[in-house]
């Protein structure tokens, strides 16, 4: 299968993403994840990308489609794959358009996960992120780890994300509104479009992706 994930920043797509990859066999591309381990391995662009997410701002298309494409053409992504934070806007959902269809491919799906903004503030303020690996996540309050600070999967350091300050938070989701709400509208004339809603127990929010996913069939 391949699908695209969209949602407001913490609707909880990195975590659905994770969850969702696992059972459907494919593997989880986050162009989010690609730009913080470029930034962690101090590469140019991770240096780039940097001084845009630290303002909640978008990274240019340019290097984010190539990067984008880069990933999406290693082996395990030939069957099928999971795309949480690309495209996020028109532009690059045009690119993976001209991209799927060179390879004679097409998009399955593009689960939307809705949540309210009061809502995704409060849990991006409490996130806490694993350095060893971003797909361990914990909350202050609504998951805490054992030990605060500690990851209790691996033992790893928890720290905020830069870009999850209250003020960048604010700005990215404007850009969230402005520059990729509209993907939706243009997924939706492809008739691709299922949207579930991203509230309750994690668990109950993996459940309805798969129901919805299935219907869609
Ligand atoms: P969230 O979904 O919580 O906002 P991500 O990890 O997906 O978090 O993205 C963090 C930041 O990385 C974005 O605010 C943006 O600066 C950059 N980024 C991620 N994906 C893209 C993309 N497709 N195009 C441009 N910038 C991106």
């Amino acid at each position: 299968m391949r699908i695209v994930l969209v949602g407001p920043p913490g609707a909880g797509k990195g975590t659905q993403a994770t969850r969702l990859a696992e059972t459907l066999h494919i593997p989880h591309i986050s162009t989010g994840d690609l730009f913080r381990a470029n930034i962690s391995r101090q590469t140019e662009l991770g240096k780039l990308a940097k001084s845009y997410m630290d303002a909640g701002n978008l990274v240019p298309d340019e290097v984010t489609i190539a990067m984008a494409k880069d990933r999406m053409e290693q082996p395990d992504a030939e069957g099928g794959f999971l795309l949480d934070g690309f495209p996020r806007n028109v532009s690059q959902a045009e690119a993976l358009d001209e991209l799927l269809e060179t390879e004679d491919m097409k998009l399955d799906a593009v689960l939307d996960l809705e949540a309210p903004e009061d809502e995704v503030v409060k849990r991006i303020a409490g996130r806490r992120v694993c350095r060893n690996d971003s797909a361990h996540v914990f909350h202050v309050a609504y998951t805490p780890p054992k030990k605060e600070g500690v990851c209790d999967v691996c033992g790893g350091e928890l720290y905020q994300r830069d870009d999850d300050s209250e003020e960048t938070v604010r700005r990215r989701l404007e850009v969230y509104h402005t520059q990729t709400e509209p993907i939706i509208d243009y997924y939706k004339a492809q008739g691709l479009v299922v949207t579930i809603a991203a509230t309750g127990p994690v668990a109950e929010v993996t459940r309805r992706a798969l129901e919805a996913l299935k219907r869609d069939q």
